[in-house]
């Protein structure tokens, strides 16, 4: 990593230039500027899939409830294996939810199934295959056994009144059956972020439109809608709006009046159409404005009141590329209080890329695993910010951090996978 100094030592050889931060400072500026939602509901156990809880979860009860057999077989008493008894009289059968409730006595034993309370008299359970039936009930055991084996103890998953899972925990799949476990119907979590987005560009026509000369259909909507939708928060979608100062302001104060966040695309350059920047300065705060990435250079972050501002360039994939990078870890700081950095691999890359340093670029890349379960990453086609289609062939980003240079095949590049992981 270059040191502060150097980085903002201007070059017209790189991008480096004095105002300009890393994406990692930005990433961290950006995080100062949210205050975690406090605001809470109370919702049924099945909704709470993928929401932020709002308080710990404490057990009600032991998990597993009552001391049980791990295995199919036979509860003895070591007391008596320790005496050398070696056969034992079978005196009934413990089953899964009907408990065998006659004490066993010395030189007894009791037929148990897994998930049955180990009976009175009894602390060892011995697997069915290491005994053999002989007539008249009578059972006698083989190999060595030790006190309490095969035992599943009260309490040993989780023990009554211990906390369970922490608040600010998003609930996945595993969460749902551990708090079904407990008897909980109903968990206290956060109230879910609200985000407008829309569009501005006088050349964006929307679907079932017809595109007139220099116009093009806006894709930005559909990938920041897909994006979005897979975190779980409230979207409003407010469509296109066009490059006109008066439209741009009255967009931005509905969006600021409903939502907690609002995300834009495109008008944040210097061209002459590009009204972003000075509305957000007319009618809230601008924080930042140029990052040391590609693509995504011309990124806008601030406020409208309390609402967060994040106004993306207008290149398709710069604005894929930002909204993973700075937007998907601000919506879970904001939803959750917890920091949320991309999952990043070291991956080895089969082949050359072309790479200026002083910047961070995002290069779009396909990970796949070899036939020996190793992993390697190539570039995905064309890499320019407005070629889209790299993006959806691609499942990860390569990202080449500022120091880096040119990468040799071989040589092993930090990935970040964007398909399955959000
Ligand atoms: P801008 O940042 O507004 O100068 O836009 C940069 C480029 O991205 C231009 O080629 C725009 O036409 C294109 N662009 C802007 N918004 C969208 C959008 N919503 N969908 C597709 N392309 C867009
Ligand atoms: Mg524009």
């Amino acid at each position: 990593m270059l040191t502060e100094t150097a980085r903002l030592q201007p070059s017209c050889a790189d991008d480096t230039e004095a105002g300009v931060l890393s994406v990692d400072e930005a990433r961290q500026h950006i995080q100062t500027e949210i205050t975690p939602i406090t605001a809470m509901e109370k919702i049924a156990l099945r909704s709470a899939l993928g929401r932020v809880l709002a308080e710990d979860v404490i057990s009600p009860v032991n998990v597993p409830n009552h001391t049980n057999s791990a295995m199919d077989g036979y509860a003895v008493n070591i007391a008596d294996m320790a005496k050398g008894i070696s056969h034992y009289e079978c005196i009934g059968t413990a089953y899964a939810g009907q408990p065998y409730k006659k004490p066993s006595q010395p030189g007894q034993c009791v037929r148990i199934m897994t998930g049955a309370p180990i009976p009175e008299g009894t602390d060892t359970i011995i697997m069915q295959e290491q005994a053999e039936v002989l007539p008249n009930n009578i059972i006698q055991f083989v190999g060595q056994h030790h006190a309490g084996q095969n035992v599943r103890l009260a309490g040993e998953d989780i023990s009554v009144g211990s906390a369970v899972i922490n608040s600010g925990h998003r609930i996945l799949p595993a969460d749902l059956g551990v708090v079904a476990s407990l008897g909980i119907g109903e968990l206290r979590v956060r109230r879910r972020p609200r985000v407008a987005f829309f569009s501005t560009g006088d050349e964006l026509r929307s679907i079932g439109e017809v595109l007139g000369e220099g116009e093009i259909y806006d894709s930005n909507r559909y990938s920041l809608y897909g994006m979005l939708s897979r975190l779980g928060v409230e979207l409003m979608d407010l469509g296109v709006i066009p490059d006109q100062p008066a439209a741009v302001r009255d967009a931005f104060e509905m969006a600021s009046s409903m939502a907690d966040v609002i995300i834009t695309s495109g008008g944040v350059s210097v061209g002459e159409a590009d009204y972003i920047k000075p509305v957000l300065e007319e009618l809230g705060e601008m924080k930042f404005w140029k990052i040391a990435m590609k693509p995504g250079r011309p990124l806008t972050f601030g406020h409208l009141n309390n609402t967060l501002f994040f106004g993306l360039p207008g290149n398709p994939v710069a604005v894929m590329v930002t909204f993973y990078q700075f937007v998907q870890p601000a919506l879970h700081f904001l939803a959750s209080g917890e920091p949320h950095v991309p999952l990043t691999l070291n991956v080895r890359c089969s082949q050359d890329l072309r790479k200026r340093p002083g910047r961070t670029e995002f290069l779009r890349g396909i990970l796949q695993q070899s036939d020996n379960a190793e992993l390697h990453v190539t570039a995905a086609g064309k890499q320019g910010s407005g070629i889209l289609s790299s993006m959806s062939q691609a499942n990860c980003f390569i990202v080449l951090g500022e120091d880096h240079g040119d990468i040799e095949a071989g040589s092993l590049v930090p990935v970040q996978p964007f398909k399955c992981f959000v």
